[in-house]
């Protein structure tokens, strides 16, 4: 873990040097009880809920204005919580501030339905909140994710317990602080810090927890989902995936090789939905892999605030065991490793948890190494003879999270991005994953969907009324 108890703490390594990034207390089982209780108690008597949708949304643009002001402080403690190049955190806290600021604009436009009537009523929907809300995060975007669950939860109505992973814990607080001192009434968001075995498992076991919504791994997410089928309350899953990267030959190649590129080593593979399966067409197979590999090794791997650095450190040195160990596995399936497959030797980096961006080639479809996630920057290069083929292998893994198709024909794009199981496909682009769009997986990869509208209504409850417009008495039922 990045992270190792002392005493009622967990502190952060930061992955870039092995120094401490910071620590915060661990929430122990009764001041859950208390967090949910004060939860309950702001949901209930503190207007919240009851206020006019656009007075909602003006305290989450305040929200937004103040993660916009302190974007710089923000965007550098991520980097030291789990070693993401500082671009890319300032790109998060971007992607923050826009949540806030999407979900304040929705909040207040939003409408729900006026219903055909099949008698003498008027009947029309609403939406109510859950009431206290239990968000639970993964360390790979700390910022971004808590964002994309807590504007929508708080623009909903609810009262929100934010759980960020042991490994990245130091942003969550931030966030809390912010909204507070922005206006939103205390006890609506909280921060529940902790292991996900112990304080996670009895924040969505808790009764007084009515809605979860969870970002994290495939394995967590079906226990997640058990104890939520268990209590019958919702939950939205955004889980894990292994990505197919399509490239037809008649592509843009120079675009088409650049995208497969950032596709997998962005973030040095530890995204969701990082394209880990590279699919090439046979008869340009050689030339695009070359093309990859050439610019894969060109990569700049170094410490996340150098300028120019394209890769960072993996989130901590337990993670990049677990990266290794998967690429050993797909030597001993026999895969062939084209590049990387080890830390870098350049002695600056020696302090931190780095590990070179991997190419692999050679193995079937059905190896693990194709079918699992590393979450790391580790990629299966695999040729297709033609669509029937693509598509069987491309859908054959559990997950369906994302994809990206490579061709300048609409009409092949258009048959393949319908064939392919994923709940985004990204046509001569990848990775564009954006407030306003909804977003989620088939399959393993996850139930419901997050941004976008959709990412409102997730956490809001439709209510049915009816008004009786009739000028006599109902008639006794017969
Ligand atoms: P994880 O599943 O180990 O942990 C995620 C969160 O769940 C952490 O806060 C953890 O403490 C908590 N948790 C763990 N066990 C729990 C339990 N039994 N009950 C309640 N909470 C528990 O995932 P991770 O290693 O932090 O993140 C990596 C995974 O997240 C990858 O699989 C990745 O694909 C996935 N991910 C998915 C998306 C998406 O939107 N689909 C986005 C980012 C990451």
């Amino acid at each position: 873990m990045n992270t190792s108890s002392v005493a009622e703490e967990l502190v952060s390594i930061n992955p870039a040097n092995g120094e401490e990034a910071g620590r915060v207390p661990v929430t122990d089982p009764d001041a859950l009880d208390a967090a949910v209780d004060r939860a309950w108690r702001a949901f209930r008597d503190s207007g919240w809920k009851d206020l006019l949708p656009h007075r909602r949304a003006a305290v989450l643009r305040a929200i937004a204005e103040r993660l916009a002001a302190e974007k710089e402080p923000l965007a550098t403690l991520q980097m030291r919580d789990n070693g993401k190049p500082l671009s890319e955190c300032r790109g998060m806290v971007d992607y923050a501030v826009g949540a806030f600021q999407y979900y304040a604009s929705a909040c207040e436009t939003l409408e729900t339905d006026v219903t055909p009537s099949r008698g003498e009523y008027l009947s029309f929907t609403v939406l109510e909140p859950h009431g206290v809300v239990a968000a639970i995060t993964p360390w790979n975007s700390p910022i971004m994710n808590d964002a994309t669950k807590v504007a929508p939860a708080l623009a909903a109505g609810n009262a929100v317990l934010l759980k960020p992973s042991e490994d990245s814990p130091l942003l969550a607080p931030q966030l809390m602080r912010i909204a507070l001192e922005a206006g939103l009434p205390e006890g609506m968001l909280q921060v529940v810090q902790g292991r996900g075995a112990d304080i996670g498992t009895a924040l969505v076991g808790h009764s007084g927890v009515r809605m979860i919504s969870f970002t994290g791994g495939t394995t967590t997410g079906r226990a997640i989902g058990r104890a939520a089928a268990d209590r019958i309350v919702p939950v939205a899953l955004e889980l894990g995936g292994k990505s197919p990267h399509v490239v037809f030959a008649d592509a843009n190649r120079e675009h088409a090789v650049a995208a497969v590129v950032a596709g997998i080593f962005g973030s040095a593979g530890q995204s969701c939905v990082a394209g880990s399966r590279v699919f090439i067409e046979q008869g340009i197979y050689a030339p695009v892999l070359d093309a990859i590999l050439e610019r894969t090794k060109a990569i700049r791997v170094d410490m996340p605030d150098a300028p120019g650095v394209e890769m960072g450190p993996l989130s901590s040195f337990h993670h990049r065991e677990r990266v290794d160990a998967f690429v050993r596995r797909a030597g001993q399936e026999g895969g062939r490793l084209l590049c990387g497959g080890g830390a870098p030797e350049d002695p600056r980096l020696g302090r931190g948890a780095f590990y070179l961006p991997t190419v692999i080639d050679g193995l079937g479809p059905g190896a693990a190494t194709c079918q699992e996630e590393a979450f790391g920057p580790v990629l299966a290069a695999l040729p297709f003879r033609d669509e029937k083929d693509l598509i069987a292998q491309a859908n054959g893994t559990a997950f369906g999270l994302a994809c990206g198709i490579w061709t300048e024909s609409f009409k092949r794009a258009w048959r393949v991005g319908r064939a392919l199981e994923a709940g985004s496909v990204w046509i001569n682009t990848y990775k564009q994953s954006v407030t306003s769009t909804p977003f989620g997986g088939f399959k393993s990869s996850g139930i419901g969907r997050e941004k976008g509208l959709n990412g409102l209504r997730l956490y809001a409850q439709v209510k049915s009324m009816y008004f009786g417009l009739q000028e006599t008495p109902l008639p006794v039922a017969k």
